[in-house]
């Protein structure tokens, strides 16, 4: 491709609303340009990567054993009815719904189970036709709060997504293996830095999950990992062992201490001197569920903070949200700052993070305003709630599989997820195979999902520096760059020989051939990434040319012969 005819249209400035370095660099260089907030136009040049990417996926899907299907996009509330999702993301005002002339309603769907789940029910019905794994690569709605970071939070993306029946937990184990494998040759192919954390498996559902993490600082994903034993997990779901720590041996009698306005953990310790860690805060919120509300009170050691997605996960709810001053004020019949757990309304659950057992003389609030308990003890004042691990762990706590080493947090681009389903689609939907015995089961499900466009914004993350992108060979939109010095003839006539001569060897090569300054051009090169850069100048004549690599910027002088065997060793 000559860029003199491209559809490239570069910059000199990032573009004031661009928030990561990769989405400064793709509207810079407008490869991405915006349409409204979270939709994008693909110019020329970026659709050849995400083409690339999406054939490494599906090379790697096809040669995993899985089938490529498509499916709507458009699907009918009905099918989601049937699972009983309609209501969990509608509350969650993540899809995108609408109704049609004849008043039918629909959503664009944010992920497929449902549909995938109706197409195998039509053909499936004996154990003899499994295991299946169907996949596509389609475009996904999701109508996200804060679309951003370029590619990576979009409301329209496109996604690789698998699924996989089985008639029995084994096969699932092997379909799951499977894909995890044909995971870590697509992102080794694509040339990405990537660790496997264990994940929460959020309103999908299922019994296990893993995400595949591209780490970089711009993630909004929160990692925990072991240097040791190399446990790690996305902070939703990583657990610890909290470092050992001194509580003081007070042995006395329940007191109600006068605390005025002193509300927050941090008054507490400046006005009493206890430790935060020999408090117990108790915080209320209010469970959301399909017909129904209701409150808990959890119960937290005073250093520690609530992770909500466990929380979320130990009551089933479909949402969660801290209780308000009117809410906490009848239920506890105290302002906030003063909740506890003695003497609370009925219609509250009261639950602890497994923090607390250990803990004991502690401070917590008595629900009477401006007042604390002080010396409370487990088994002499109160029974021990019913625990569960609740907390959220912190980096320097101790690693829950080895128990040796401190975690350490790192951030990270999730690229790609993928779940053991187990049976919650297939039994409410009715996927049904006979088994051996001739007994009818829910077939045993299993998905795996990629961003294949977030891919894209992640890869850049990981490859750039100062000047622009550096793009992997693998998924570079052009292999090679020709750039003349000067804009006359011969240099331009031998650019132009050398241009067709490659071309015609099969290698994707552009050729700059505008009118514009030498200067011009080599930023545009460093701006747009292509791997290797052919300079035409003053020795062109004599048949040499300066070769570089974007990676690395060094400058060898070739003749064509050269050039030939360099660029076959290097492709
Ligand atoms: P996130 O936690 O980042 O919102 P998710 O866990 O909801 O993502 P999945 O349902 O697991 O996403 O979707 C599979 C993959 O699709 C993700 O691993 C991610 O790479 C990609 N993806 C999800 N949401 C978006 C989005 N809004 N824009 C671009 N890619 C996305
Ligand atoms: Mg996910």
């Amino acid at each position: 491709m000559k860029l003199s005819k491209a559809f490239l249209f570069t910059t000199k400035e990032y573009p004031k609303d661009a928030d990561v370095i990769s989405d400064k660099l793709l509207r810079k260089s407008n490869l991405l340009v915006k349409s409204h907030a979270g939709f994008f136009y693909f110019t020329p040049l970026l659709n050849r990567t995400l083409k690339k990417i999406r054939n490494i996926i599906s090379e790697e899907m096809d040669g995993a054993g899985a089938q490529e299907v498509l499916m709507p996009i458009l699907m009918k509330k009905e099918l989601w009815e049937e699972s009983g999702r309609w209501d969990t993301y509608l509350n969650a005002e993540i899809m995108f719904h609408l109704k049609n002339r004849k008043n039918v309603e629909m959503c664009l769907g944010p992920t497929h189970e449902e549909a995938v789940t109706d197409l195998v029910r039509k053909f499936i019905t004996s154990y003899k036709q499994l295991p299946v794994i169907l996949y596509q690569q389609n475009t996904k709605f999701r109508d996200e709060i804060r679309p951003r970071f370029g590619l990576m939070r979009t409301s329209e993306f496109i996604m690789k997504d698998a699924y996989s029946f089985d008639s029995s937990e084994e096969g699932l184990d092997i379909s799951y293996r499977t894909m995890r494998e044909a995971y870590r040759r697509i992102f080794k192919r694509i040339g990405l830095e990537y660790i496997i954390v264990q994940a929460d498996s959020g309103a999908i559902g299922g019994s296990g999950s893993e995400e595949f993490m591209i780490t970089a600082d711009s993630g909004e994903d929160t990692i925990l990992y072991c240097p040791e034993c190399r446990y790690a997990a996305n902070l939703e779901k990583a657990g610890s062992v909290l470092n050992p720590v001194e509580f003081n041996d007070y042995n006395k009698e329940l007191i109600k201490l006068h605390t005025p306005n002193i509300r927050t953990v941090e008054e507490l310790v400046g006005f009493t001197g206890i430790p935060a860690h020999q408090m117990i805060k108790t915080i209320i919120f209010r469970l959301i569920y399909k017909d129904s509300e209701k409150f808990a009170a959890v119960m937290i050691r005073g250093d520690l903070e609530i992770n909500e997605v466990k929380l979320l996960n130990y009551f089933g709810c479909l949402d969660m949200i801290k209780a308000t001053v009117e809410e906490i004020g009848s239920l506890t019949g105290a302002e906030v700052g003063f909740a506890g757990p003695f003497n609370l309304n009925s219609k509250i659950q009261l639950v602890g993070d497994r923090s607390i057992a250990e803990v004991n003389y502690f401070l917590c609030g008595c629900n009477e305003t401006d007042y604390h308990n002080i010396n409370v003890c487990f088994g002499r004042d109160m029974e021990l709630p019913p625990l569960a691990d609740l907390k959220t762990a912190r980096e320097g706590e101790i690693c829950p599989e080895c128990r040796k080493s401190a975690l350490v947090q790192k951030m990270g681009i999730e690229v790609g997820h993928i779940f053991k389903l187990g049976t919650k689609y297939s039994e409410k939907m009715r996927a049904l195979v006979t088994d051996e015995s001739g007994a009818e089961i829910p077939m045993i499900m299993g998905c795996y999902g990629i961003g294949t466009s977030r891919i894209i914004s992640a890869a850049i993350e990981q490859n750039h520096d100062g000047n622009g992108i550096i793009w992997q060979n693998s998924i570079a939109p052009y292999h090679i760059l020709i750039i003349t010095v000067g804009k006359e003839p011969p240099v331009t006539d031998i650019a132009e020989e050398l241009y067709k001569s490659l071309t015609e060897k099969g290698y994707e090569v552009l050729y700059d051939d505008r009118e514009v300054s030498f200067g011009f051009k080599m930023k545009d090169a460093d701006l747009i990434g292509v791997p290797y850069r052919i300079v035409a100048g003053r020795k062109a004549s004599e048949g040499i040319f300066e070769v570089s690599k974007r990676r690395d910027g060094i400058k060898q002088e070739m003749d064509i012969d050269s050039i030939i065997t360099f660029l076959e060793t290097e492709l």
